[in-house]
């Protein structure tokens, strides 16, 4: 099987090394195909996102990305398309999954003992609407420098397909229940749309319990009482926010895996940034796109192979020998990824696979 490799920058080729050695480990024969994004596709294209990527990972159908650095205040990407045609980006980013209309970023968040403190039972999913809110770069400055302002975009279309995957996801998931996370007692037109479209959709799915809570609430629920959560269906900004939260509660954003699903196209990546104050130091945790690989997994029908790879992404955390600074350990990338390995070719001799 191709799986399209976007190394990103920053932490991003460290991590993408370690999840690569990992997988290599299972021995499924997956052929690694690089897709070059950011400083790569900048030296070959002359621009971080070019449509030969893009195009690249329209055929691959799956890949996995590392994070890429976007400049504050400056991250605007003009995407040039080669029939003349252009979009202007929030992001390089954003502009990778709008283009492959990604929508569903669903990102979990599981406890681990020994690691996740008194959180170790939370076993939660934030699934974050990826292609609108107010990531739809539809921002401006009004009356020169004196003010600015950005338009939150929500439409029918975009609510009912967010909410319908979160129902699925639920029910293929063996989860119960649905929160919708909104403010629309303040944003009534925007958030009152993807409420009211939450509720109908609901209706359709009645074996899954369903509430509604306001955003800010759910912040605060989600540090006092997380384990009242399931699954959490939220808009873009808001699912951004609440699942760096979520990947704090249980203990490191290199915890936080996540993935950018579309009808056609799907591109995993860690919920967490380039990490520049980390970056080439042999520190990162890996395990968030160690198990965005095994999201992958699944995506693609491999759940044996998923299973072994969490399984002894697991092991080895919990038994806490060699993890890495972000949760409380010393080892390296190097030395935690070999201790992986290690314990998938174990497993792998004891279950026969
Ligand atoms: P960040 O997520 O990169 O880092 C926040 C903190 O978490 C830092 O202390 C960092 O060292 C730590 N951290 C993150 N990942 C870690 C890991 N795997 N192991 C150990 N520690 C880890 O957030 P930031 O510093 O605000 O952003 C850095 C850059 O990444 C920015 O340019 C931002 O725009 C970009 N970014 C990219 C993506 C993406 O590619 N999808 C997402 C978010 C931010």
């Amino acid at each position: 099987m191709r799986v399209g490799l976007l190394k990103g920058n920053g932490i991003g080729p460290e991590i993408t090394a370690a999840m690569q050695r990992v997988i290599d480990a299972c021995g499924i024969g997956i052929e690694w195909v690089n897709v070059p994004i950011a400083d790569e596709a900048v030296a070959m294209y002359g621009t971080e996102v070019p449509e030969e990527s893009i195009d690249l990972l329209r055929e691959l159908k799956v890949a996995i990305k590392g994070p890429i650095s976007v400049e504050k205040m400056a991250g605007r990407i003009n995407y040039i398309r080669k029939d003349g045609t252009s979009h202007i980006y929030c992001s390089n980013n954003n502009a990778i999954r709008q283009e492959l209309d990604c929508y569903a970023c669903p990102r979990p968040a599981r406890g681990i003992p020994g690691i996740s403190g008194k959180n170790e039972n939370v076993d939660l999913v934030v699934i974050r609407e990826i292609s609108e809110g107010i990531y739809a770069a539809l921002e401006h400055r009004i009356d020169g420098d004196r003010a600015s302002e950005a338009i939150k975009l929500i439409t029918k279309t975009g609510a009912e397909r967010i909410c319908h995957y979160a129902f699925r996801y639920a029910i293929q998931n063996g989860r119960k229940k649905v929160t919708c996370a909104h403010k629309a007692n303040a944003i009534s037109l925007t958030d009152g749309l993807f409420l009211e479209t939450f509720r109908r959709v609901a209706k359709e799915y009645p074996q899954i319990e369903s509430e509604d809570l306001m955003v800010d609430a759910t912040a605060y629920y989600l540090v006092t009482n997380p384990e009242r959560f399931d699954v959490i269906v939220t808009m873009n900004q808001y699912g951004d926010i609440l699942s760096d939260l979520c990947a704090g509660l249980v203990g490191s954003l290199g915890l936080g895996a996540g993935g950018n699903i579309g009808d056609n196209c799907a591109v995993f990546e860690a919920c967490h940034g380039s990490a520049p104050d980390i970056a080439g130091k042999n520190l990162a945790n890996p395990t968030s796109l160690i198990l965005s690989a095994v999201m992958m997994l699944r995506h693609v029908g491999m759940p044996q192979w998923a299973d072994l790879v969490e399984d002894s992404v697991r092991e080895v955390l919990i038994e806490g020998k060699h993890i890495t600074r972000d949760i409380g350990g010393s080892a390296s990338t190097d030395e935690y990824t070999n201790a992986v390995i290690e314990k998938i070719k174990e497993k792998k001799t004891q279950i026969n696979v």
